[in-house]
């Protein structure tokens, strides 16, 4: 059987053993999206994986791929970055998981996308930056929908049409994937959420802005509580899974 070796910028999404000595791990990478490989004595090596395929380390890795087999066997990583400051403090350590998750539903092996692996990479340096790991997960939710093909339209009443306007009330529709103006609410059926109008600004800068300048956006704790179980509920439906890791995030809007 023929292969291939490669190299990319990867980061770990999830890592388990595998009998006595080996490790089994998911990464999203840079060129390549998702791919699942064998670390061969992982568990052993000391030099060549310590503490490098740890959970959210940003790496340099090799590996080869044989055709007609999905697992790769990791040759070697080099950590660009192990963001350990994820891993040790519990409210970033939260919103990595969800994010992880949601992250592991959502992608397909062997499909690339930069923009995924770079809003991931914007999620982790941000949370190992103590920013506020609950606007970071709204963000993230986001924008990943919408580079999946779920953006949520913002900008208009999905039933009349009417253009977004400040002085309007409005709720969002999950099954529309956009919002409905108070006059239109009672004419639509599904599960609506109120969303104020400073939310749905955000929400649009969010969408809108440049990775690089989401930092300056500000999220109000009203504008999260308002925004992040909306998006957890639309991933659910665009998924139709369960988002376990939701309940330890749901605790810190309490
Ligand atoms: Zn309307």
């Amino acid at each position: 059987m023929s292969s291939i070796s490669r190299e990319t910028t990867a980061i770990v999404l999830n890592s388990r053993d595998h009998g006595e000595s080996d490790k089994i791990i998911t990464f999203y990478t840079r060129d390549f999206g998702k791919i699942t490989g064998i670390a061969k004595g992982a568990n052993k090596s000391k030099k060549r994986f310590l503490n490098k395929l740890e959970l959210f380390s940003h790496l340099a890795l090799s590996y080869q791929q044989k055709t007609h087999s999905s697992l790769v066997f990791v040759i070697e990583a080099e950590l660009h970055s192990s963001f350990i400051e994820i891993r040790s403090n519990i409210e970033s350590y939260v919103a990595a998981t969800l994010i992880r998750e949601v992250l592991l539903l959502a992608t397909v092996e062997g499909e690339g996308d930069l923009k995924v692996f770079n809003l991931l990479h914007w999620a982790l340096q941000s949370l190992a930056d103590q920013r506020s790991d609950l606007e970071i997960c709204t963000v993230f939710l986001l924008r990943l929908f919408d580079t999946l093909g779920y953006r949520p339209d913002f900008s208009h009443c999905c039933r009349c049409g009417n253009t977004f306007d400040v002085a309007e009330q409005y709720s969002f529709l999950q099954v529309g994937a956009g919002l409905v103006c108070s006059r239109c609410k009672e004419k639509v059926e599904g599960t609506l959420r109120d969303l104020s109008t400073g939310t749905i600004r955000l929400l649009h800068s969010a969408l809108t802005d440049p990775l690089d300048r989401l930092h300056r956006l500000k999220f109000s704790r009203q504008a999260i509580r308002q925004s992040l179980p909306m998006l957890h509920s639309y991933g659910r439906s665009i998924f139709q899974r369960d988002i376990h890791s939701w309940k330890a995030v749901k605790k810190r809007l309490a």
